[in-house]
């Protein structure tokens, strides 16, 4: 079922646990993020990105996770992660997406805010609500580049308190020196910098970039008031070691059909035990 509103969200962040954001971006990645849901009975966010979307086509990747999450026992949000398309954000709320992220962290700040202001007026009106990212993060989103933080791109907490002040987020990304993608060296997030943040601005926060943090460190996130994670590189990687572990054994028989399914069974297996390890929190 479609798990609308943000009284989820807001449950978790009065908690200390996270609910977590899953990029599919196909099929079996689909139907494996689903699978974990419907096994951990906790609030599970599907979402997808504009690059996802140059993957599977748009409208056969909204049709597609929509379905699912409709379909399912779960309670099941359909999230547009990083849009920096005001046009692309109307086109998934008309078609039911639950939630939208605008991405403008690449503008001036006042450009960032005049994006984002209209974004959150459109997601408010179609009864969904809105995620924006104020600071810049490094990396990827869909490939792991290695890329270290830079500090001088971090979330300021006065700055984040009047964003979303003047834009009317419910959701707030922040750059507290988390990367996109798995990174050479560990990263290590500025804690003391999150919990200025979460002092500050009056909605949950969301951490990207989680995939590979030492579990300390995702841990004191959720106590400063991260309340959705966003993981990405953690399923890419398991999708791909199955499936090439896979391929000896598929490949004499040509058999795509084993392939796709150890993928989409390593998924579910990574998706459900990030999700566990999110709804305990720091408890
Ligand atoms: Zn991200």
């Amino acid at each position: 079922m479609l798990l609308q509103g943000t009284g989820a969200l807001r449950a978790a962040a009065e908690a200390g646990t996270a609910i977590p954001g899953f990029v599919a971006y196909n099929l079996e990645t689909v139907q494996a993020v689903v699978a974990s849901a419907e096994t951990a009975g906790t609030p599970v966010l599907l979402q997808a990105g504009s690059s996802a979307f140059k993957h599977a086509g748009r409208d056969a990747l909204m049709s597609l996770t929509l379905g699912a999450a409709r379909r399912s026992t779960a309670a099941l949000g359909v999230h547009l992660d990083h849009s920096r398309d005001l046009a692309e954000i109307t086109a998934c709320l008309e078609a039911g997406y639950t939630s939208v992220m605008i991405d403008g962290s690449h503008l001036p700040y006042e450009e960032n805010v005049a994006l984002t202001r209209e974004a959150a007026r459109r997601a408010h009106d179609a009864g969904a609500w809105i995620e924006a990212e104020l600071g810049a993060l490094a990396g990827d989103e869909d490939v792991s580049t290695g890329a270290a933080a830079a500090a001088g791109s971090m979330t300021d907490p006065a700055q984040a308190a009047e964003f979303t002040e003047a834009t009317g987020v419910d959701a707030l990304a922040v750059a507290v020196g988390n990367v996109h993608g798995f990174t050479a060296t560990p990263v290590r997030l500025d804690l003391d910098r999150l919990a200025e943040i979460h002092k500050s601005v009056p909605v949950p926060l969301v951490l990207h970039g989680a995939s590979g943090l030492p579990e300390e460190q995702l841990l004191g996130a959720l106590e400063r008031g991260v309340a959705k994670v966003n993981v990405n590189a953690e399923l890419r990687r398991a999708y791909l070691r199955a499936v090439a572990d896979a391929l000896p054994t598929a490949l004499p028989g040509s058999d795509t059909v084993a392939t796709w399914a150890a993928g989409r069974e390593a998924v579910t297996a990574a998706a459900l035990d990030i999700t566990r390890r999110l709804s305990r929190g720091a408890r």
